[in-house]
């Protein structure tokens, strides 16, 4: 059944990106979010992603005013009932996350895929709470999602060829690169660049390192766009300690293990740019 519909629970970092990413591809997007102001709060964030590309010539404001027209903001999590497809991006919290998928499993037509975009989460959990859970897949999209070229699917064990194959050629629609990995915590993407995040934060607070040393040195030696501690600020101090918590839980492995500074600075409320301040300060977007 062709895809048409989409709908994003939650509205933060990554489903605005998501939903921006859907609307600019032609689909017509139902958005969720708690309250009015999250949800504004979202909107508002993609209104000025695409006119600062308006305001440089990227985009024509007849492209921006139509993406801003498919994208339809909701409270209820029912207005997702005609959706062909559903990408789950609410907060890396496994309870949370099974909640949304038992009322998705309900609400929306039984031809829909039902995604989560989790970083490390297990998805076969997520699923067992459907009454189908062949059509949940793992749709991990990485920050910021218009930008990013690679979609990260997750196969459970009981995901069907199916629903992989139309999640696959949706991603393709997007103009991504489509990556199948196993459900195993972290996947391939999160399961290799966590260790070195966190490496990072761990240099800091031993002292080895300057926050700019460490961030300069990666930037320049191994030519990544941001450094490391920039990452973080930018993915969110707490999603990143919320899957540290989840991967050491399941591994065991010390390399995933949360570093004393990050938890000391999400304790602190430092949770990097959506809140102002994390390893740097971003005062006009506090
Ligand atoms: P975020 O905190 O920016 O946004 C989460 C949103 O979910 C918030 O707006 C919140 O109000 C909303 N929400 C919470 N409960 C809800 C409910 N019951 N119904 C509807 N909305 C609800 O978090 P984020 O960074 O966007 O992360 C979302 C997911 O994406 C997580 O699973 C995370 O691991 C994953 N992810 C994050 C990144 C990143 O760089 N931040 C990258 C890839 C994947």
């Amino acid at each position: 059944m062709e895809i048409k519909r989409v709908g994003v629970v939650g509205c933060g970092i990554m489903g605005s990106g998501i939903t921006q990413t859907c609307a600019q591809a032609g689909y017509q997007v139902t958005v969720v979010d708690v309250s009015t102001e999250v949800l504004n709060k979202g909107l508002a964030s993609i209104n000025s992603i695409l006119s600062r590309r308006v305001e440089k010539a990227k985009l024509s404001q007849e492209e921006k005013d139509s993406i801003m027209a498919r994208i339809k903001g909701s409270v209820n999590i029912s207005d997702l009932s005609e959706c062909d497809l559903v990408i789950e991006a609410v907060n890396e919290d496994l309870g949370l996350k099974k909640s949304i998928f038992s009322q998705l499993d309900k609400v929306c037509p039984k031809h829909a895929i039902l995604g989560s975009n989790t970083s490390c989460l297990s998805v076969t959990d997520m699923a067992m709470t459907t009454k189908q859970p062949e059509r949940v897949v793992g749709m991990h999209f990485h920050n910021p999602a218009p930008v990013m070229r690679l979609l990260e699917l997750v196969k459970t064990i009981v995901t069907s060829e199916e629903a992989i194959k139309r999640a696959t050629e949706f991603g393709e629609s997007l103009g991504k690169t489509v990556v199948v990995a196993p459900d195993i915590s972290g996947f391939i993407v999160t399961r290799l660049f966590t260790p070195f995040l966190l490496g990072a934060v761990r240099m800091l607070g031993e002292g080895i390192a300057s926050r700019d040393e460490i961030d300069n040195a990666c930037k320049l030696a191994l030519n990544h766009p941001m450094g490391p501690l920039e990452v973080i600020d930018f993915i969110g101090l707490d999603t990143e300690l919320a899957i540290d918590e989840v991967m050491y839980e399941e591994t065991k492995d010390p390399k995933y293990a949360p570093p004393t500074l990050l938890r000391k600075m999400v304790t602190a409320g430092r949770l990097g740019r959506k809140t102002g301040k994390g390893f740097y300060e971003y005062g006009s977007e506090k």
